[in-house]
């Protein structure tokens, strides 16, 4: 399986409606920033790593969070993205804490 390089991704406002947005009331200060772009995947529940129709072990790609109170994703959650560099088939799935 491949591994990608750790980035932090920062969700940058690109109109006046995503900047006008409220942030969250009640969660922790790093709710809504937990974005990234490869490194291992922040899991709220238990470890799970999919397999892909070629039944190897896909990727951790992506890691999307909670938007604010709003747009909450569950009771918090991320949503985590994987691919396969073989067949290029991806996956997404929730957790919430
Ligand atoms: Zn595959």
């Amino acid at each position: 399986m491949k591994a990608i390089p750790p980035f932090r991704l920062v969700a940058e406002p690109l109109n006046d409606a995503a900047a006008a947005l409220p942030t969250f009331r009640w969660a922790g200060d790093n709710v809504g920033k937990r974005h990234k772009l490869g490194g291992a995947p922040d899991f709220i529940q238990s470890p799970e790593t999919p397999l892909c129709s070629c039944a190897k072990p896909m990727t951790f790609y992506a890691q999307l969070d909670s938007i604010n109170d709003d747009y909450c994703l569950a009771d918090c959650g991320l949503i985590y993205v994987f691919v396969c560099f073989d067949c290029f088939e991806t996956k997404a799935m929730l957790q919430s804490g």
